[in-house]
This record gives structure tokens, C-alpha cells and sequence, in this order.
């Protein structure tokens, strides 16, 4: 298929590594903020194929894993109202609250609704006038725009019964946090190469420059990824902190000026709580005052929820690159995708779920 086979080339595959494991003297930690980008390094076995060359940790790149327990308890108890139809996309569905999840409110009878995109929501609030229906609109500056559309969407139908319920968060602050910490030991970023299509490559410059520390914006295939690793490599060798494209063909400094205006317009940047990592100044988006009719916290007032993580998950840790999932003493024991324990083993793109899926269970050597 043009654009993914090429990608996938066993034979340019190897000749990356062997360049990679040729050019690193020593065991390099490097980290993805992204979910689509923890998986490609698994099911494809990068991080086994670069042997002792590079330790990836795996951060808070997964929207389902990061989205606070708070925000889904807020969820849960929105979906349970008997006047709501409650949409979401399937990734939501199974995160666990503090007692329950969103599947387990459908089978009592509540109206949840997996959608395909915001704007089913919105068709949806124009079909049933009588209902109040909330689209959970979570995730990073990729899924963000869609969110906003609908907004504007919804005020142009005229469309009064239509809310988001907003857990938007932004990776520049995410990456600002790891970087800042005591404990970490994060040496160069992969950066997230479906976010920099919509916000550009121009947010990373300032980071670069404020902790000295490379950064390759990267895609998702194996070369993408290799390719990615290979620049890093190159410039953590040659003692470098620079802002590199890995990703071309997707990706320019400025993004997406037409989604970056509707950002504008409908969000205004706000502190978000971060699941297992905790409140991150400026990180996140929430409706502007212009759009405050369509806020589903303010229209349902759901506040000031009591929250109970689970006391064995130790999601917040392999988040910062603290712990690998399956060092987790739950992992593939009391914890599995099918009784999940954490966000990170429900979601597709959780590190949890790619380390048990893939068959992670053992440690590497460096670990
Ligand atoms: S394996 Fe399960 S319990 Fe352990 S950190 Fe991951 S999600 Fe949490």
C-alpha cells in the first residue's frame, strides 16, 4: 500500500539499526509522547532490535491513560442521568472510574453512545430535541479540532441541547513537567508526529533551548521511527540540543493554521490534572466564555467528586518513565486488558496494554 509499505521495509529497517547500534557508544534514554508511537515500538519490536543501543520510556502520550479519574467519574455520573444521551468514542468506554465504568452505566440502562467523531454527536442532539446530549471530548492537540468544529457546529444548527465535556491536554506542558522533575531521565524526545501536523513544529524551539536536550519530531512506521532514533542518536553523540523533522512528509514548523484558528477561537488555555502525574500549569484546554453554553461541567455542575485510584496501579510511574509496565507487580497477574487495574491497560495505546499484548514480559538486560 503507497505510503505504508515503503515505511515498513525490512531490509532499509536493519540498515537503520545497524547505523544506530554503530553510531551509539553507550545506552541512550529517549522518550515518545505518544500512544500510536508506544505501540508501532512494540508490535514491531524497535526497542528489542536496538538492543543496549536505546532505552525507550514510554510517557504520557496516551489521551485515554492521562484523562484524570475525576474528569471520568464526572463522565459516569453525567451518562447515569436519565435526560442524557452520553456519546463517546470505544476507547473511553472501558476506562475504569473510581467504581465503575461507562459500559457498566449502558448495561443499567443509560444511554451511551459510541460515536466515530464529534459530529455524529451533534446529528444526534438534532434527532432528539428532547434529550441533553454530551460528547466526552478528551485527548492532545490532534483530536482537539474536531472537538472545536463540533462546537461551532452546533451553535451555527442553533442546537441548545449539544455539550462537550472537555479534557483537552497539550504535550509542550506534559514534556515542560517530565523535564523539570528531580527524577528524570529523559536524555532526547521522539516528538509526536500527528501533533506537530496540526500545531507545527515551532512549540519544541523554546524546550530545546530551556533544557538543552534534542528533540526529533517523528511518524509511526518502523522506518519513521528508525529514522527518528537515528537523528537522535546522531545528536545525543555529538553532544547537540536541537530541533530536528524526522517527518517531512507530514509535517512543517507552522501546522495547521486553519484547525490552530478554530483552537482559538473555541478553547482558552487552562491547568489540567494529569492521571498519575497531577496538576500541570497551563496544560490543557477548556470552552472559551464565548462558548460557555456548550460546557457540559457548567451545564450539569458536576463538581467536587471524591476520587479512589486503585492503591496497586502504578500507572502515574510508568507514565514519567519511572517504572516499565511490566515491572508493575499487578501486570499480567491481577492486572490484564481484560481486568484492568489502570488507564494505561484499557486503552489500545496505554504501554500497559502494547507490553502484554506484544508479550513484554520480560525485562530487558539495561531495565
Ligand atoms: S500493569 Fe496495570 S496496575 Fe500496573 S501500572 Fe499498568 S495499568 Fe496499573
Amino acid at each position: 500500500m503507497k505510503y505504508l509499505d515503503e515505511f515498513r521495509d525490512p531490509v532499509a529497517a536493519r540498515a537503520l539499526v545497524d547505523e544506530i547500534k554503530r553510531r551509539a557508544t553507550r545506552t541512550w534514554t529517549i522518550m515518545e509522547v505518544c500512544g500510536g508511537q508506544t505501540h508501532s515500538i512494540i508490535r514491531n519490536g524497535i526497542d528489542q532490535l536496538l538492543g543496549d543501543a536505546v532505552e525507550f520510556i514510554h510517557g504520557p502520550g496516551c489521551p485515554v491513560c492521562v484523562t484524570p479519574l475525576e474528569m471520568i467519574d464526572r463522565a459516569l455520573e453525567i451518562a447515569a442521568r436519565d435526560d442524557v444521551i452520553f456519546c463517546s468514542f470505544g476507547d473511553m468506554v472501558r476506562v475504569p472510574g473510581s467504581h465503575e465504568d461507562l459500559f457498566t452505566v449502558k448495561a443499567r440502562g443509560g444511554d451511551v453512545r459510541i460515536v466515530y467523531s464529534p459530529l455524529d454527536a451533534t446529528r444526534i442532539a438534532a434527532e432528539n430535541p428532547d434529550k441533553e446530549v454530551v460528547f466526552f471530548g478528551v485527548g492532545f492537540e490532534t483530536t482537539a479540532p474536531a472537538n472545536a468544529m463540533s462546537v461551532v457546529h452546533a451553535g451555527r444548527l442553533g442546537l441548545t441541547n449539544f455539550s462537550l465535556l472537555v479534557s483537552h491536554v497539550l504535550v509542550p506542558p506534559a514534556m515542560t513537567a517530565i523535564l523539570s522533575s528531580p527524577t528524570n531521565r529523559v536524555q532526547g524526545f521522539l516528538g509526536a508526529g500527528h501533533v506537530c501536523t496540526v500545531m507545527g513544529t515551532s512549540e519544541y524551539g523554546p524546550l530545546v533551548e530551556q533544557f538543552g536536550i534534542p528533540i526529533v519530531v517523528s511518524g509511526f512506521e518502523p522506518l519513521d521511527l528508525l529514522e527518528g532514533v537515528r537523528q537522535l542518536v546522531d545528536l545525543l553523540e555529538d553532544g547537540k540540543a536541537e530541533l530536528r523533522n524526522a517527518y517531512p512528509r507530514a509535517v512543517n514548523a507552522v501546522g495547521n493554521t486553519v484547525a490552530q484558528d478554530t483552537l482559538r477561537e473555541v478553547f482558552v488555555v487552562t491547568d489540567r490534572q494529569w492521571r498519575g502525574i497531577g496538576m500541570i500549569p497551563q496544560s490543557g484546554w477548556t470552552l472559551s466564555p464565548r462558548y460557555a453554553q456548550f460546557d457540559a461541567e457548567l451545564k450539569f455542575g458536576v463538581k467536587h467528586l471524591e476520587v479512589a485510584e486503585s492503591a496497586d496501579c502504578h500507572a502515574g510511574e510508568v507514565l514519567q518513565g519511572l517504572l516499565k509496565p511490566n515491572e508493575c507487580p499487578a501486570f499480567g497477574t491481577a492486572c490484564t486488558p481484560r481486568t484492568p487495574l489502570g488507564a494505561t491497560m484499557v486503552s489500545t495505546e496505554g504501554a500497559c496494554a502494547a507490553y502484554y499484548q506484544f508479550r513484554r514480559l520480560e525485562l530487558p538486560a539495561h531495565a
